[in-house]
């Protein structure tokens, strides 16, 4: 059997499968890069199995083979966490192929023994983005049960609140998100310091699938994002698009770990890789073999999208536009709801299917007259504004906002429902679109 490392054939046709659904450019928010001399790691591993060095470069060759290389724009890179590493040598190598990417941003490896002078000079780095942090460096022993802080200092929310930095969080406990304790911290530090972004790895690490049931104790927090990184099957990141929709959910490789022979599953009250020795495959297995867990996590990602109906452009989003926005890699359009409204007055009567619902009835040139998305009471306009729905007192309206987002056949009407106060973009994008796709355009005065 193949090794780690490889891409063999069973793998290579996996990927070609996966290509039709993936967009032109793509964006991997969750990778490490390393030297194996600073990382110390002792015995067979994946690390020793591989280079010695895994630059920048060996991520791009990697990933050329499995998606193209003109679809990767660059990534969000970090060191590995390993306790007898020389975190100083690997947070520099960072630095030093950062240099060499200008698409790319990196993140630095912190423990509870820093402090913000030992690492303030590289904060000031352009391509830095913010911090890494591992249970490892806890202070709380055994270090899979430790609280976030224990390994996550307040000092680091405080300085990735002031610079709008990242905190790449990989959380423990055993029932990771579906713990309470967790679940408070979190809210906690993200309420009190808004302006840090949260990247809860592995799908807000739901390697255990039922866990993923936590995830909706983190709504109504802005600042949280989560990565798809080595999650190998869909449940989990179905409920993250679920309960906070394809704009806070990113493609992550969690390269070299994408590199392993096998898949993460759901067993009993955890989970289990499948890796070349774990069973006999031989004997036991039909037809199947370990394939890389990158194409895996790929796999797992993309059938989660499909089945909550997801569009071209809300991939866009998962695979490129939230990172981009998350790291101000490019400015962000500032007014494409009202841009939208200009151009719809000039393809449709009053802009808006009824004159009820005409933003000049409102607040001209501030109502939000089209919205993106709407779960619960949540409505998001095109800018990604949030606003509270409490402006009718139609009974109609709190069934159509939740209606759930997953009836491709009825695109684009049956995601989002029209009676509510604000349209749909999808039904803005002409009255043609929204009278075709729409099961209520048949009553409505385009049809
Ligand atoms: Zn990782």
């Amino acid at each position: 059997m193949d090794k780690n490392w490889t891409l063999n054939e069973r793998g290579r046709r996996a990927a070609q499968e996966l290509l039709p659904q993936l967009p032109v450019k793509i964006f991997d928010i969750h990778a490490h890069i390393y030297r194996t001399q600073d990382l110390k790691a002792a015995g067979d591993s994946l690390w020793a199995e591989g280079p010695k060095e895994v630059p920048i470069r060996e991520w791009r060759a990697g990933w050329e083979e499995v998606v193209g290389g003109e679809r990767l724009a660059g990534g969000l890179f970090f060191p590995v966490p390993m306790l007898a590493a020389d975190l100083r040598s690997q947070n520099d190598y960072i630095v030093s192929q950062l240099e060499k990417e200008p698409s790319s941003r990196g993140l630095i490896i912190v423990t509870p023994d820093d402090n913000l002078q030992q690492i303030a000079a590289y904060l000031e780095h352009p391509q830095i983005a913010g911090f890494k942090v591992y249970h490892i460096y806890s202070n709380e022993k055994p270090t899979w049960g430790s609280s976030i802080r224990g390994f996550c200092p307040e000092w680091v929310w405080q300085e990735a609140d002031r610079r709008g930095m990242v905190i790449m969080l990989h959380m423990v406990k055993d029932r990771a998100i579906a713990d309470p304790d967790n679940v408070r911290e979190i809210r906690d530090m993200c309420t009190q310091y808004p302006h840090a972004k949260l990247i809860l790895a592995h799908a807000a690490r739901c390697f255990h699938a039922p866990n993923a049931k936590g995830i909706s104790a983190l709504r109504g927090l802005e600042n949280v994002y989560f990565d798809s990184s080595a999650v190998c099957e869909p449940e989990a990141l179905k409920v993250i698009l679920q309960q906070f929709g394809p704009r806070k959910l990113m493609w992550g490789s969690d390269y070299p770990v994408s590199q392993i022979r096998g898949k993460s599953v759901t067993v009993g009250d955890g989970f289990v890789w499948l890796e070349p020795g774990f069973g006999k495959w031989d004997q036991t297995a039909h037809l199947g073999r370990p394939i890389l867990a990158g194409i895996e996590s790929l796999r797992a990602l993309l059938t989660a999208a499909a089945d909550v109906g997801l569009n071209e452009q809300d991939l866009e989003h998962i695979f490129y536009c939230n990172a981009a926005r998350l790291l101000r890699l490019e400015p962000e359009p500032r007014n494409a709801t009202q841009e939208l409204y200009a151009h719809a007055k000039k393809r449709i009567p009053g802009g808006v299917q009824l004159l009820s619902k005409r933003p000049e009835n409102m607040a001209p040139g501030k109502w939000p007259a089209y919205f993106r998305e709407a779960r619960g009471c949540e409505v998001w306009d095109m800018d990604g504004v949030r606003y509270y729905d409490m402006s009718t007192t139609r009974r109609i309206l709190p069934a159509w906002i939740s209606r759930p987002r997953c009836d491709p056949g009825r695109r684009p009407q049956s995601e989002y429902g029209k009676h509510v106060l604000s349209e749909p973009a999808g039904g803005s994008r002409v009255g043609r679109y929204a009278v075709r796709a729409s099961p209520l355009g048949r009553s409505s005065p385009f049809h």
